[in-house]
């Protein structure tokens, strides 16, 4: 499937008609095959779109509109239910096309495993590519019950494709003993429970250097966003996400394509988890797209 088909489903607000003049690409993964909890997240790209009807264009923070950044939403990738093989050579396909256009990837998962593909493929493009992680969990598990492609797998495999010390990880609060080891004996950098404060010292550091960002919804509170299949008490609230969100927009870091993945809106009756996640993906639209 290329991103550059017509498209007639739902989008996010303000996406523009062709995809020609967008900087940015929106994309939906709706995969959930590999998750070890509770599944749902295949449904979480079209609900944030619905939930971006709510959003003002306009946002007080960045004192930016809508309509200063071209985007153009190209709904979601089809991927092949219960093939996570396939499913992320498609995504890996996919994000090639838009790369190869100069354009900024910004998906929409789906579970985390959808962003292995997606960092090989700016990988490809950025040799000296950062990653920047946050997230409830560590996500460094070499196989979940003896399956690779997990979506407890995604960094680990990020870490031996560009290199354990280009990777950073922020509100890392769950995983397992051999992550946590493997976190400190390979040269990751893992800020655990906080987020905010430890990116605005690491931010420094990356200045100049492409980034790509991946952010695992469940970082954030159950009580902020009780959506996601594999909620970790403890976590940080809305308000810090959105710190966070613009320490990067404000840093000398070029981010050069971003995700917000487990999204499992089923579990979260009052919504508040995709809306939350639409206005994330606004502030993102506005400060990264550059
Ligand atoms: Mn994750
Ligand atoms: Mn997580």
């Amino acid at each position: 499937m290329r991103f550059d088909e017509a498209y007639s489903g739902k989008v996010f607000i303000k996406s523009r008609p062709t995809h020609e003049d967008a900087k940015a690409i929106i994309f939906g993964m709706p995969m959930d095959w590999t998750v070890s909890f509770r599944p749902g997240s295949r449904f979480g790209p079209n609900r944030i779109r619905e939930a971006s009807i709510g959003l003002e264009e306009y946002s007080p923070y960045l004192d930016r509109h809508l309509e200063d950044v071209s985007y153009f939403d190209a709904g979601d990738i089809p991927l092949p239910f219960g093939n996570p093989a396939r499913s992320i050579a498609m995504i890996r396909e996919y994000a090639d096309q838009i790369i190869e256009k100069g354009k900024f990837p910004l998906g929409l998962g789906g579970e985390h495993l959808v962003t292995w593909p997606l960092i090989e493929a700016i990988y490809q493009k950025y040799p000296d590519l950062a990653v920047i992680h946050i997230d409830a969990h560590a996500d460094l598990r070499v196989d979940y019950e003896g399956e690779p492609l997990s979506h407890s797998t995604p960094i680990r495999k990020a870490c031996e494709k560009i290199g354990a010390e280009n990777v950073y990880s922020f509100g890392i609060r769950s995983g397992d003993r051999d992550e946590f080891r493997y976190a400190e004996e390979s040269g990751l950098y893992m800020a655990k429970f906080e987020v905010a404060k430890p990116l605005k010292e690491i931010l420094p550091k990356l200045a100049g250097r492409p980034v790509y960002v991946t952010i695992d919804i469940d970082v954030l509170d159950p009580a902020f966003a009780p959506g996601t299949g594999t909620a970790e008490a403890g976590g940080i609230s809305s308000r810090e996400m959105l710190e966070a969100i613009h320490a990067i927009a404000q840093s000398d870091v070029h981010v050069v394509g971003a995700d917000l993945v487990e999204v499992a809106p089923n579990y979260d009756p009052t919504e508040q988890t995709v809306i939350a996640a639409s206005k994330f993906v606004r502030e993102i639209l506005l400060g990264w797209v550059k």
